[in-house]
């Protein structure tokens, strides 16, 4: 409305005298104005909407309507139309409750002289009010913009103190509008940044007028975040610096992804392997450290902008190379071309990369220098194939067992394969294996494998002509130059080795059971053989006493005969039985306290027909550290007897025996040396076999079965004792044997 404009004036009344008067005080005060008189409610939305009231006069009270719910429709139409109370009476109380509702005045019939001036004042205020309104209106658009802008607004007084609060700061910190403003802005900081409140915001800002930085702010939740804050301070009409606003965006994510990505380039920067990125033309467009030093340029500048054809020898055109990227992207050793023109073999691999929406943006081609392992390599196939050669002319077979790469090698040869007929693996070689040896030993052999354990198993292998050959398999784990980790085994085949030890072990059972047979009945004919014997020996001593009558010469020298050749006989039986018991541990040993010098002078008594027959001197050196000894006092004597026996029986007439004793050791050490005919090396070991005699006519000459010496043997073992014997062929020989001075182990009765 401007000056010139017709006001117009709606009245809520019920009477027309009132308005009457009202209209002429109006027109006294040249205003010029149109009026609209409304009774009820229809009158009064009529008006509204079709005279369009610049202002509005009710009575409080009428019959079919009340100026209060007039009120109440006016301002929901429009709150800008001033709404004056106009009534006859009215109380304090009823006029402030309509001032509440947002009546503009009130003013008595009684001083209605006043009404031009209550128009003017309603005017001068609608005027204000709408200008404030287009104010709000932006104002209100723009505040509905900021309300659900993704970052947050807050603005604060001077003093800090919240007095804006965004529907995107409700959702970035958390806390409703209702619950922030009024707060004081450290609501939004943790603790610890606080003090640096003043310093690193609020001075720059109030120094600036502005500022921006990256803070950390807190959620209600007390979670902390990395946020954008851009701060202004805000000026009232005068220029004074009147509030502080500020917005701010959860920039976590961004600064974690920033993070992240400066982590990966640094990986990528530190990898030992060349990266490089290509674009789709196949151009450098980026390269790593580790790909400059491989090429040997000094700066990325030197290589960005290549083609993989300049930094790779290859023989294929440009576009095959971009097939080829394109295709699967690529594996392969392959030679790269160093600035000096020099190769170095890589192993290279492609990458195809793309971007969200899976169309391929660039490649990626990582490379690792292989000179030292290919070197290496060369060097171990070299010495592999020297292996090889050398297993093939000396018949072994051979396997190699790449274990990081699972690759296999082996030459069988032996078993009559051609390894070229085989795929080479530890599965061909197991399915030649013995079923039983597969399950049993394989696992084995690959347990010991890879824990670098050297193994040794014996394992039957089916051989080209579909025999089972016995195989000797040996092998260690190495961990070779190169860093591959293989397991070098050898085969050789033990066939004849195997049969050859089982005919063995199937003779030496025989033989021994063969042996117990024999003991077994030689005790059995313990009885029939002396029974009879014992009766040859008895009557022919019987008759040779002639008890039973006269002899005669001839007689009495066949019967001597007879006897004598009875007591041989038996002495001979006691021999095999006594061995045979002993040989089968059946012989129980009698051990006791005894002086072994007077065993020894006992023996040499009663062998002195013998000596004197042959005219043989024993001479006899005891040391003096020969005291008594527990043993078998009996066995010692006849030990002793044998030997000595024997030397007589060897050495020729006027021969020399010598006997030592000595303790050494806690040993009685006896010798018996003679001056005889003497053993063979040969015969050295043999002649303590039962039934041996070096020369077995011998047995005619000197009597005797071979028996002595076995039975020596035999119960010097019993007594954990050994014998030992020197002698030279022709020259002579000496027995010595050893009897602990106190039983070990084996003996029952002791004492
Ligand atoms: P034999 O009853 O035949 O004497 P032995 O077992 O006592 O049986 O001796 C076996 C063989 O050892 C003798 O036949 C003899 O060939 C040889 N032998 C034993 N003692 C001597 C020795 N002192 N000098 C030479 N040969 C001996």
């Amino acid at each position: 409305m401007t000056e010139n404009q017709v006001l117009k004036i709606l009245f809520i009344d019920d009477m027309p005298e009132d308005l009457e008067l009202a209209k002429r005080i109006i027109s006294r005060c040249k205003i010029p104005f149109e009026s609209y008189m409304a009774q009820n409610e229809d009158e009064f939305l009529k008006g509204l909407y079709e005279f369009k009231p610049d202002i509005i006069f009710s009575d409080h009270l009428l019959p079919e309507f009340d100026g209060m719910r007039a009120l109440k429709i006016s301002l929901t139409y429009n709150n800008t139309i001033p709404f004056i109370i106009l009534t006859g009476a009215m109380n304090e109380e009823i006029a402030v409750d309509a001032m509440k509702a947002g009546a503009t005045d009130y003013i008595l019939k009684e001083h209605i002289s006043r009404l031009p001036f209550v128009i003017k004042e309603a005017i001068r205020k609608k005027k204000i009010l709408l200008e404030n309104k287009q104010g709000r209106k932006s104002l209100e658009l723009t505040s509905e913009i900021l309300e659900h802008y993704p970052f947050s607004i807050i603005s604060t007084d001077m003093e800090g103190i919240i007095i804006n609060w965004n529907k995107g700061a409700e959702k970035i910190f958390g806390y409703t509008s209702r619950e922030a403003l009024g707060q004081h802005i450290s609501l939004i900081y943790s603790d610890s940044d606080l003090e640096n409140l003043n310093s690193d915001i609020i001075k720059p800002l109030l120094e600036k007028g502005d500022h921006q930085e990256q803070v950390r702010l807190k959620r209600k939740n007390g979670e902390l975040f990395i946020s954008s804050l851009s701060l202004r301070i805000i000026k009232d009409k005068n220029g004074q610096a009147c509030g502080m606003a500020g917005y701010t965006l959860d920039i976590t994510k961004t600064v974690k992804a920033e993070e992240e990505l400066f982590i990966r380039n640094q990986a990528i920067e530190s990898s030992v392997d060349g990266i490089v990125l290509l674009d789709l033309e196949g151009r450098i467009t980026y390269t790593n450290k580790a790909a400059l030093e491989i090429w040997g340029y000094g700066t990325k500048d030197d290589v960005i902008g290549k083609c993989a054809e300049d930094l790779f020898y290859t023989d294929y055109e440009r576009t095959e190379i971009l097939e080829i990227l394109k295709d699967q992207g690529f594996k392969s050793e392959r030679k790269a071309r160093r600035k000096d023109g020099s190769m170095v073999s890589v192993w290279l691999s492609t990458t195809i990369i793309k971007d969200i929406a899976g169309k391929p943006i660039a490649y990626m081609g990582s490379f690792m220098d292989i000179t030292e392992r290919k070197k290496a390599e060369e060097e171990l196939e070299e010495s592999e194939e020297r292996l090889r050669l050398a297993m093939k002319v000396s018949e072994h077979g051979f396997w190699a067992w790449d274990l990081q790469n699972d690759k296999f090698y082996f030459n069988l040869s032996l078993l009559g394969y051609n390894e070229k007929k085989f795929p080479m693996g530890l599965d061909t070689l197991s399915s030649l294996m013995h079923p039983q040896d597969r399950n049993n030993i394989m696992p084995e052999i690959i347990r010991s494998a890879k824990e670098s354990k050297p193994f040794n198993y014996e394992i039957r292998m089916l051989s080209s002509s579909g025999e089972w050959k016995w195989v000797l398999a040996k092998g260690n784990t190495f961990d070779a130059k190169v860093g591959t980790r293989r397991t070098i085994g050898t085969l050789v085949d033990i066939t004849d080795r195997k049969i050859t030890e089982e005919q063995m072990f199937l003779a030496r059972l025989a033989a021994e059971e063969a042996n117990r047979c024999k003991n077994e009945l030689l005790a059995n004919m313990n009885h029939e053989l002396r029974t009879p014997l014992n009766s040859v020996i008895g009557y022919s001593d019987v008759l040779i006493e002639q008890n039973m009558g006269e002899l005669n010469d001839e007689q009495k020298k066949y019967l001597q005969i007879v006897n004598d050749a009875g007591h041989t006989l038996l002495e001979l039986i006691n021999r095999v039985l006594d061995l045979a018991i002993m040989e089968s541990n059946g012989m129980e040993l009698r051990f006791s306290a005894f002086d072994p010098v007077k065993s020894i002078e006992e023996v040499i008594k009663s062998t002195k027909m013998m000596t004197l027959k042959k005219n043989i001197m024993i001479s006899v050196n005891i040391h003096q550290n020969v005291v008594e000894i527990t043993a078998d006092a009996d066995k010692f004597k006849e030990i002793l007897y044998n030997l000595i026996e024997n030397a007589v029986k060897f050495t020729p007439s006027r021969g020399t025996i010598t006997i030592d004793a000595e303790i050494k050791d806690e040993h009685i050490v006896v010798s018996v040396e003679d001056n005889g005919i003497g053993i063979a090396e040969n015969d050295k070991e043999k002649i303590f076999n039962s039934f041996v005699q070096v020369d077995s006519s011998n047995t005619r000459r000197f009597g005797g079965a071979g028996l002595g010496l076995a039975l020596v043997r035999e119960c010097l073992k019993l007594q954990s004792g050994n014998i030992q014997l020197e002698s030279d062929l022709g020259k002579g020989s000496k027995f010595t044997f050893r009897i602990p001075v106190y039983p070990k182990g084996r003996g029952t009765d002791i004492y």
